[in-house]
């Protein structure tokens, strides 16, 4: 049995600002389920960010508590954008950040597309 709270959402965060249009952002693409546009600072000659439409924190709130018309439309449009972006035919990286020990950020869950270039292994090995 999956037993799962909802957590609050800080509606100030600055991806419910770009949500809410207050803030601007560099769009690449919009549909009623996700928003996607060019990270501020890239770590990649691709490097992009999906939002959904809705108050989520992360991942782990996405996943318990989003209805499942969004999820599945937040995945495609994460896939649709990889293709807009020219990255499906060489590749590229999804990293989702959840909690603490990800470093995420900003408290609005996000999937960030890496490409344009060879990324490299995923994470630098555990010292043995
Ligand atoms: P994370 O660490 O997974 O929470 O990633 C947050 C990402 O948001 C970082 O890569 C930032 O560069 C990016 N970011 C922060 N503010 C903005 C903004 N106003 N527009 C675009 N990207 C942003």
């Amino acid at each position: 049995m999956v037993v799962s709270g909802k957590p609050p959402y800080d509606d100030s965060n600055i991806f419910a600002r770009i949500l809410r249009g207050e803030i601007p952002c560099n769009k690449i693409f919009e549909d009623d389920f996700a928003l996607a546009f060019h990270d501020i600072r890239p770590q990649a000659p691709v490097h992009a960010l999906v939002i959904p439409k809705g108050s989520y924190v992360s991942f782990a709130d996405f996943g318990a508590n989003a209805p499942a018309e969004l999820i599945f439309g937040f995945s495609r449009a994460v896939a649709h954008v990889a293709k807009q972006l020219g990255v499906e035919e060489t590749g590229y990286r999804l990293i989702a950040n959840m909690g603490w020990d990800s470093h995420q950020e900003v408290p609005h869950y996000h999937v960030h597309i890496l490409g344009g270039r060879k990324l490299g292994v995923m994470l630098a090995p555990i010292e043995p």
